[in-house]
């Protein structure tokens, strides 16, 4: 998956792949073996879908990432989230962080919470700073991954890469030169790294998917008054205990709960200004799983 030489369309040529992308395949595949595992006990309580796939020619301009997308979309799945791992079998950043990055775009809004930085946020939410380094971009700078289709489709997609990458060690045939190693091969992977990425994928797709649905249509009224008030939508759901309300500082990257409530309704946030905080609501599940956050929109 995702794997070429120097040259980078000349099929003769190895192009091993062991980091780029046969880790982000190994990654998902022990996902898969997890919660499948999980599933089978009977008491996983997902109440989604979850879908493990592999695909192919992303290097010719993302080919099988739109075509999984097209295919959701025949399907009639709701696509509730997106985990691209790409790149993500090493662990070589001297000194650190040793934290596996994970990317989510801005989105085109005022207060950068595309769905895609709600997912990033989730994610980290579930598996701790310590394990997840947010970046706050749709992806390395000037590259791109398989999440983006689905990014730009306005869908929850974030991208998980190693902590530093190596350049010798992709996109390279495997050759020495003026005594250096190239090449993408298996003896450069750290599988306690790997295994770690598979902890932290596996956990954030079984509590995302054993959450309510996120809430629709949240909005933000109260503008030139004292008091902010938020509303959204919800469909019935006897398993959901309630909704958090959030809310953070603009200049703040994470959620803080502000409130809890039971029922969708419009809920005054009593001397609280619509204009110097970003405002989101969620879904919590009785069995504490939580949704992505829906950030507000401004009424009209
Ligand atoms: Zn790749």
């Amino acid at each position: 998956m995702d794997s070429i030489p120097s040259k980078f369309m000349d099929t003769t040529l190895d192009a091993p792949g062991a980091d780029d992308d046969a880790s982000g395949t190994a990654v998902s595949v022990e996902c898969a073996r997890l919660l499948s595992m999980l599933a089978a006990s009977g008491h996983a309580g997902l109440r989604a879908t979850i879908l493990f796939a592999a695909v192919s020619g992303e290097e010719q301009g993302l080919l099988g990432s739109k075509h999984l997308l097209d295919w959701t979309k025949e399907q009639g799945y709701t696509v509730g989230g997106m985990l691209d791992d790409d790149i993500v079998g090493a662990d070589r950043a001297p000194g650190g962080p040793h934290r596996v990055r994970l990317f989510s775009g801005n989105g085109d809004i005022e207060d950068c919470d595309s769905p895609s930085r709600e997912l990033a946020r989730a994610v980290e939410d579930i598996n701790g700073q310590d394990a997840i380094r947010l970046i706050f971009r749709i992806d390395r700078y000037g590259r791109g991954g398989d999440h983006y289709p689905f990014y730009k489709a306005g869908l929850p997609a974030v991208r998980f890469t190693e902590p530093l990458e190596d350049y010798t060690h992709q996109h390279q045939t495997p050759r020495t030169e003026n005594g250096i190693e190239y090449g993408d091969l298996e003896k450069y992977l750290d599988f306690g790294f790997m295994g770690n990425v598979a902890l932290d994928n596996a956990e954030a797709l079984r509590q995302l998917a054993m959450a309510p649905q996120p809430p629709t249509n949240a909005k933000l009224r109260g503008a030139v008054t004292p008091d902010a008030k938020v509303s959204w939508n919800a469909d019935e759901d006897s398993e959901r205990a309630g909704f958090e309300i959030l809310w953070r500082e603009t200049t703040e990257p994470r959620w803080k709960v502000y409130d809890f409530t039971t029922t969708a309704r419009e809920t005054v946030l009593k001397g609280v200004s619509t204009d110097n905080h970003f405002f989101a609501v969620r879904a919590v599940g009785k069995n504490g799983a939580r949704s992505i956050a829906v950030p507000t929109e401004i009424a009209k």
